[in-house]
């Protein structure tokens, strides 16, 4: 099934199989396209760029699966985070061991925490201020982590 979405003027098009995220197409210009994946359900979708105010998403039919990765900082008292992130599809040909390896690399070495702590704009640990290595990761489950404070409330 394909779908015909009107774009905001962002440009952003909502994800018609949930309409619960909006992505962002400024990039495509009119008769280009692009494979994305729903940060809300997961669902990849085929988007075309059809006209200046519009474009039709076609769901592919794979789906990338919600993961909870455990973190755990290398300070005294040691920091815990779990970050709700999502298990790639260009990764599910990679054993467990395979991907808990390449997201070693990720979080241990290539990337910030701002870059997964989204409205942090600078982290500081003393003149650092790219602290790239601050946590170590402990694990990877399947499945979204849910504050128990939250617990009972809607998602
Ligand atoms: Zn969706």
């Amino acid at each position: 099934m394909i779908y015909n979405c009107p774009l905001d003027e962002n440009p952003h098009i909502k994800c018609p199989l949930c309409l619960r995220y909006s992505f962002n197409i400024g990039n495509l210009k009119i008769g280009q396209w692009s494979l994305r994946c729903c940060e809300s359900c997961g669902q990849q979708l085929h988007i075309v760029r059809s006209t200046r105010s519009s474009a039709t998403a076609e769901p592919t039919g794979k789906k990338q699966t919600k993961i909870t990765v455990t973190l755990v900082s290398d300070t005294v008292p040691p920091i815990e985070m779990k970050v709700n992130t999502w298990r790639p599809l260009h990764s599910d040909n990679r054993s467990p061991e395979e991907f808990f390896q390449n997201q070693k690399f990720y979080y241990e070495e290539y990337t910030c925490p701002t870059n997964w702590l989204y409205e942090v704009e600078q982290m500081s640990v003393g003149n650092d201020h790219d602290p790239h290595g601050l946590f170590r990761l402990v694990s990877i489950e399947e499945g979204h982590f849910k504050d128990p404070c939250l617990l009972g409330e809607e998602e």
